[in-house]
């Protein structure tokens, strides 16, 4: 059976390795004779392949001692709502950079809880920009400060991060986590969903600072409370076992592949593949991203026109590739090019493209 060449942009490509493993010990993991959806999530096997999870993303991604690594549901659209339900008292607001649909859904669940206020926005450029670093004007007084490291639906990334002082930042990583080095210090909270770098959807993945965790917060229900979970272990309910699995096998994959480090390499060699088809087109394919704000997860571009995008969607789809749609709130193309996204994928896509522009002339 061929693979798909799979752009999708969440759930997305895992790796092969990784599934062929899965498949071998479907019926029988560890030699327990039950699956691993079989187990109970307090058994020792269990318990085992749930802290190699969390030791395999603290190893990754040199997560220094004082930070917490919670293994939650809800995807990260529930963070948008614990976020600030547990980190915004009564008496503070909260900051938010709004550089896209994601951003802009985490803030709307904040305003819900407390006081926020928008500190940058690159809403009036059609995001087609990450603000500057330098022109972001902390707030000292604020609880803690948003943003979302890279724009899965435009298709921007962060490249510098803020430096907010003894202000936290928080990281929607969603889809970039893992796809290169980053000072975890630098950050009071990084969460992201699972389904695009790190594994299958079910499963959330929540670093966050130690001391920014309230005990014996009253007023908030105990599966919101981040406390709880950190207390537990994550397993204070049943947690999404399969998910946590083969996580815990992408981790490993992560590890043989080189680290994180290598896996940073890859993608842009990866990325630049793609970006090239387009810079080398003259025209033909319009990237959405600003040149220095472009994302290397997720490739943003448009064709001269709607009956020409329609083509390129249904040869391309003709031809065996997977997901190339843009999202469905704005359209055009996308490429979503994740860690798992074979090289040889993305050469035969920057070789598509360009047989499609000469073609297409
Ligand atoms: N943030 C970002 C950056 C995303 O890309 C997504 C999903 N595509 C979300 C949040 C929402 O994640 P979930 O579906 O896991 O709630």
């Amino acid at each position: 059976m061929k693979r798909a060449r799979n752009f999708n942009a969440g759930p997305a490509a895992l790796p092969e390795e990784v599934l062929v493993r899965a498949e071998k010990e479907f019926l029988n993991i560890n030699n327990s004779g039950m699956s691993v959806m079989e187990l109970s999530h307090r058994s020792a096997i269990f318990e085992s392949i749930h802290n190699q999870a969390i030791q395999g993303l603290k190893d990754l991604l040199y997560i220094p001692e004082n930070y917490e690594v919670l293994l939650l549901q809800g995807g990260a659209s529930l963070q948008f709502s614990m976020i600030p339900m547990n980190l915004l008292p009564a008496d503070k607001h909260a900051d938010y950079v709004l550089t896209g649909s994601w951003s802009e859904k985490a803030l709307k669940e904040a305003e819900k809880v407390g006081e926020t206020k928008i500190i940058a926005s690159s809403k009036d450029g059609s995001y087609k920009f990450i603000p500057n670093v330098n022109d972001l004007s902390i707030d000292e007084t604020a609880a803690y400060l948003h943003i979302t490291s890279n724009n899965t639906i435009y298709g921007t990334q962060w490249t510098d991060f803020p430096s907010t002082q003894s202000v936290p930042l928080i990281a929607d990583m969603s889809s970039d986590i893992l796809s290169r080095e980053i000072d975890v210090s630098k950050f009071g909270v990084i969460y992201a969903g699972a389904q695009k770098n790190l594994g299958p959807s079910g499963v959330t993945v929540v670093i966050i600072r130690k001391d920014l965790i309230q005990p014996n917060q009253t007023n908030l229900p105990s599966m919101l409370d981040y406390s709880i979970h950190a207390k537990s272990n994550s397993l204070y309910n049943t947690p999404p076992t399969m998910a946590i699995y083969l996580l815990s096998l992408v981790m490993e994959w992560v590890k043989k592949q080189g680290g994180v480090k290598a896996i940073e390499a890859m993608n842009s060699k990866k990325a630049n593949l793609i970006y090239a088809a387009i810079d080398e087109s003259e025209g033909f394919y319009i990237g959405h991203a600003e040149t220095n704000s472009r994302s290397k997860m997720n490739i943003t571009f448009n064709l001269p026109t709607k009956a020409a995008e329609k083509l390129f969607l249904q040869q391309a789809s003709e031809f065996g590739f997977v997901g190339l749609a843009g999202h469905r709130s704005i359209g055009g193309c996308r490429a979503s090019i994740y860690n798992a996204v074979p090289l040889a994928h993305c050469e035969e896509l920057a070789a598509f493209m360009k047989n499609f522009k000469n073609s297409y002339e």
